[in-house]
């Protein structure tokens, strides 16, 4: 007799089985892939084989564990399933049981950590608990080694007695329907226990169970029409919908089967996710956020210290004292410019910043420390998804805000490669925290009273993302299936001060160091550039190396408002690193800002023009760190170039726009050949989103394409 052990990482499935089988094992790997095999015979009863099973989350196949542990069962060679489940994490846990459940298999539920459970005083009710999810149920710890034996003997007697599915677990209705339809129509197909986790996995869309079943064209037909049937009256996607179903049924279960107080510390955070990931609250909430962590950072806390680092410390006192310093020592003219105009003018520019990246990061920090991030993945996972984008997408993101190279890095966690493409190509889109440098300074300069500015950057970013996502997704290339994502959303606390600050001060020394690394580097060039013509004579700025190829190409950004030389050559700078936008305004209106740099930005520029700047610098091609990630992630030249082609463009054309559209609308400006070209090109933009996807719904479930995606899966 052969009994399956399966259960999440982490649920104590190791302990339990070198408890049972001791020295009786063999390990070795499953055929085809690294994963460790591991089997032996019960201590005990030396007739029952323990199959040892990846410890997975779920039984969709994404990750190879998850695969040779569904390979294995849907094989039917397991007489009986003993699932250990982490009792301190029942919901998670149980997620695995539903879908356990659905193969026909038997199934144990042994509720481990019961030792823990004791001890925080905690009861779960088994006869509840087995009588809701329709299989017997063991108390044991691994730890204590209690109730194991108990669990073996159950599983026995389960094991002789083989039957059909249980009936206890029942979803919705309508899904319940369409499962039953689904089923019906590949009867004889599949083994008849397995019907229904087949007729899932059809309704989900599993690449591999469509490719794995022979359909004839009618049947594949009639459940594509029942799948976009559900999908209507649900309003999600199939798989969601199942998700869901299983979350929303454990859920119950955790209720009935938890004690009291277990309820009650469930319940406060289940009620504050009522409100903050309801389906229409939910956006407004994060936006309001958002909204609140950028007024912080850039309008109130962030700048009361800016000001003054900017205006008073980096603008008066380091100057001064620099200047009385060099001439006791009576260095060279050149040296003087150079640590002056040049190291303080940029790197103090630069690090004018630092309260605000301080603030912006202990917001952030909070917002994660009490585990909204979470939830905010789970909100965009719900709206990504629904636009066939992957809600996995998010998470990187997420990071991006912090520094695009990590967040193009966590790319790797997408399967698809498809989506894997997309999101290397739209993450850093976010404002990380170099680009909050330059949200500050326009800020600052043009909208102090503002407080819409600096959120609009978030949120014209995040809406760039999701765009040019649905608008890539519909491409032939980059189309197709998306793989969802599982997440488990932690229990809400208060947010701990040390972790919260300790991430913050993490965040602000790394810029730290970037200011007196690369940043110094930079600006040394920038000010060796903007002080020297072609004969190596020290020049005014204006007749410098940096003005001539700055005039060069300032043509090029007329139409979107900084044609201005300066601000031509700061956005270029900027692709060696994002600060460097900065410490470029800083070195080339040094000479002229004894009003501040603020004052001599405004004599120069529009808002209009600034607010341009600010969006093409948040959308152009990242800075060469995120470049070389996004190389080495694409691993594909072409793709590369082409990803900065598409980006650069991109911010070009969404810049055109607002100028063109700022000048008529704002400025009272007359209309002209520029505001149609824009208009031509909002045209052109609504076109890729909303056309018709190249790949389409039903070529999507078809079984050719599926058997080239799922190779990809
Ligand atoms: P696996 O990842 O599911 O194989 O889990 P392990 O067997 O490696 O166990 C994970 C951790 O939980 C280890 O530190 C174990 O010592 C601990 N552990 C396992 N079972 C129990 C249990 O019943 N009670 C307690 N308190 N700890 C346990």
């Amino acid at each position: 007799m052969e009994i399956a052990l399966i259960g999440n990482p982490n649920s104590g499935k190791t302990s339990v089985f070198n408890l049972l089988t001791g020295a009786n094992q063999r390990v070795g790997n499953w055929p085809g892939v690294t994963v460790e095999r591991k089997m032996g015979y019960v201590k005990f009863d030396k007739t029952i084989k323990l199959q040892d099973l990846p410890g997975i989350y779920s039984l969709s196949p994404y990750t190879p564990e998850e695969q040779v542990a569904r390979d294995y069962l849907v094989t039917q060679e397991a007489d009986v399933i003993l699932n250990i489940i982490d009792v301190t994490n029942l919901e998670r846990n149980l997620y695995l049981t539903t879908q356990l459940l659905d193969l026909g298999i038997p199934v144990v539920l042994a509720l481990n950590m019961s030792d823990v459970l004791e001890s925080q005083g905690r009861k779960i009710r088994l006869d509840k608990l087995s009588y809701l999810m329709g299989t017997p149920v063991v108390a044991t710890s691994a730890l204590k080694n209690t109730g194991l034996t108990k669990a073996i003997q159950v599983a026995k007697k389960e094991a002789g007695s083989r039957s059909d599915r249980s009936e206890s677990v029942v979803y919705d209705n309508r899904l319940e329907a369409a499962i039953s339809q689904i089923s019906d129509l590949i009867f004889g197909l599949v083994p008849s226990s397995a019907q229904r986790f087949y007729a899932i996995k059809l309704f989900e869309k599993d690449p591999l169970i469509w490719q794995e079943l022979t359909l004839s064209d009618y049947q594949k037909n009639e459940i594509t029409e029942i799948i976009e049937l559900t999908e209507g009256v649900f309003t999600d996607d199939s798989e969601s919908i199942v998700i869901n179903e299983r979350y929303l049924f454990i859920e119950k279960v955790a209720k009935e089967v938890q004690s009291s107080s277990d309820e009650l510390r469930m319940t406060l955070s289940d009620q504050i996710d009522k409100i903050v990931t309801n389906r229409f609250l939910a956006l407004p909430i994060f936006a309001l956020a958002m909204f609140i962590v950028y007024f912080l950072a850039i309008q109130t806390v962030g700048t009361f210290w800016t000001d003054w680092v900017n205006d008073v410390l980096f603008g008066q006192y380091i100057p001064k004292i620099a200047q009385d310093f060099l001439n006791w020592l009576q260095v060279a003219g050149w040296l003087r410019s150079l640590i002056i105009d040049g190291v303080i003018a940029g790197v103090g520019t630069v690090l004018g910043f630092l309260p605000q990246i301080f603030v912006l990061f202990t917001c952030l920090g909070i917002l994660e420390d009490i585990g909204y991030m979470s939830r905010i993945a789970f909100i965009m996972d719900r709206l990504f998804r629904r636009f066939g984008l992957s809600g996995k997408s998010f998470i990187p993101m997420l990071i991006a805000t912090g520094c695009g190279v990590p967040a193009i890095m966590s790319s790797r966690t997408i399967e698809n490669e498809r989506d894997r493409r997309i999101t290397i190509m739209t993450a850093t889109f976010m404002p990380c925290s170099a680009k909050l440098e330059i949200i500050a300074l326009i800020t600052g300069a043009f909208f102090p009273e503002n407080p819409f500015v600096a959120p609009s950057t978030y949120f014209i970013g995040l809406i760039t993302i999701v765009l040019s996502g649905i608008a890539l997704k519909k491409t032939s290339f980059l189309g197709g299936y998306t793989s969802p994502f599982i997440m488990e959303l932690p229990t809400y606390h208060f947010p701990k001060l040390q972790t919260v600050l300790t991430y913050a001060m993490r965040k602000a020394l790394s810029f730290v160091k970037r200011a007196g690394t690369i940043i110094f580097s930079l600006t040394v060039l920038i000010w060796f550039l903007s002080s020297y013509n072609w004969q190596l004579q020290q020049v005014d700025t204006d007749q410098s190396l940096l003005a001539g190829f700055g005039h060069l190409i300032a043509p090029i950004f007329s139409p979107v408002g900084f044609g201005n030389w300066k601000a031509t050559v700061a956005a270029v700078t900027g692709l060696a690193a994002k600060e460097t936008v900065v410490a470029t305004f800083g070195i080339l209106y040094h000479n002229n800002s004894q009003s501040g740099l603020w004052k001599a930005l405004e004599l120069d520029y529009s808002s209009l023009a600034a607010y341009s700047f600010l969006i093409f610098n948040l959308i152009c091609a990242p800075c060469f760190a995120a470049i070389g990630a996004i190389k080495r992630e694409m691993n594909h030249l072409a793709w590369t170039v082409g990803a900065i082609v598409f980006q650069t463009g991109l911010a070009y054309g969404i810049s055109f726009m607002i100028y063109q559209f700022g000048l008529v609308l704002g400025y009272g400006k007359p209309i002209t050949v520029e505001t149609f070209l824009a208009l031509l090109l909002v045209l052109i933009f609504c076109y890729f989103i909303f056309r018709r996807p190249k790949a389409s719904r039903q070529e999507v479930i078809s079984l050719s394409t599926l058997g080239e995606l799922s190779k990809e899966v």
